[in-house]
């Protein structure tokens, strides 16, 4: 989210002066929500929107105008793909993390912050875009993630400082406490594949995900897993499914072979299976086992 200076000023005196930024942001609003759009088209629009946006300008007009609401659906589609492909697909959810990260840390919070964690569950976003980095990882990508969680670091920093009741703090540690243990817990080569220089990705990606929840949070991580482990017990056991750290409307189902690891449908466990629960599920059972029940 930088802008050249030229780009800035013609920024401030065509877009903003002249056409204004609320209109702007709800003649945006109607593309973004434009389910007819290629990826292609989308992807183009949004890496031009890091560059508009980051004119404090908008800052006001995110939420009412529904382009914050907008922006968090297409991250939560890009994370519904089953399987993201490189490229286009994953430039698109890049732009939306540049974008979030920005409003965290230049919006005022209760036109940013406080409705993308109180509304939007941006964390629950932000883990899931985290676990499908080994998909889809581009240095930009990465460097997105980085920003984000050094953002939310602050904004806690700044909340811990805040004194009285606090309730904003309270909703951002909750909402954190839910994601932080689960994308620490999960196995260390998760987005080593295929990358040539996935171990030093995964180490930047872990070092700041744990900031975020001890600085940021005030969090204690052996504390906090412990406490995902109770909580674990009703959630599905993919990692990439949305009921990883929600507890799913209706209860998982036990996999038969191992009688411990658990399921909100058969799609999840047929992906764990190939995930790696394979050999888990043998290591548990330690018996002869024919896979998964369909
Ligand atoms: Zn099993
Ligand atoms: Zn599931």
């Amino acid at each position: 989210m930088k802008q050249p200076k030229e780009l800035a000023r013609f920024i401030e005196s065509e877009v903003i002066r002249q056409y204004g930024a609320e209109k702007y942001l709800l003649r945006l609003f109607i593309t973004l929500r434009d389910t007819q759009l290629e990826d292609r088209a989308l992807s183009t629009i949004l890496s031009v929107q890091q560059t508009v946006l980051s004119n404090k300008a908008f800052g006001p007009y995110f939420v009412t105008t529904g382009v914050l609401g907008a922006l968090c659906d297409i991250l939560e589609r890009e994370n519904n793909r089953e399987v993201p492909e490189p490229g286009i697909v994953s430039s698109i959810a890049e732009s939306t993390v540049d974008i979030f990260g920005w409003i965290t840390e230049e919006v005022p919070l209760a036109e940013g912050a406080a409705i993308l964690i109180r509304e939007h569950n941006i964390f629950h976003l932000i883990a899931r875009y985290i676990l499908h980095l080994s998909k889809t990882l581009t240095a930009r990508g990465l460097d997105y993630v980085l920003e984000f969680c050094r953002a939310n670091e602050h904004l806690g920093q700044r909340l811990a400082a805040r004194s009285g009741k606090n309730a904003l703090r309270k909703d951002y540690q909750r909402a954190l406490r839910q994601e932080w243990a689960p994308l620490l817990i999960a196995p260390d080569n998760l987005h080593t594949l295929n990358h040539p220089d996935g171990v030093r990705i995964i180490k930047l990606v872990r070092q700041a995900w744990w900031r975020l929840g001890s600085v940021g949070a005030g969090f204690n991580e052996e504390k906090e897993k412990k406490e995902y482990e109770k909580r674990a017990e009703k959630m599905c056991s993919w990692r990439e499914c949305c009921w990883h750290t929600i507890e799913p409307p209706s209860p998982t189902k036990l996999c038969q072979g191992c009688g411990e690891a658990r399921y909100c449908g058969s799609p999840c466990q047929r992906r764990d299976w190939k995930g790696g629960h394979e050999r888990a599920c043998r290591r548990l059972k330690n018996t002869s086992h024919h896979g998964p029940v369909p």
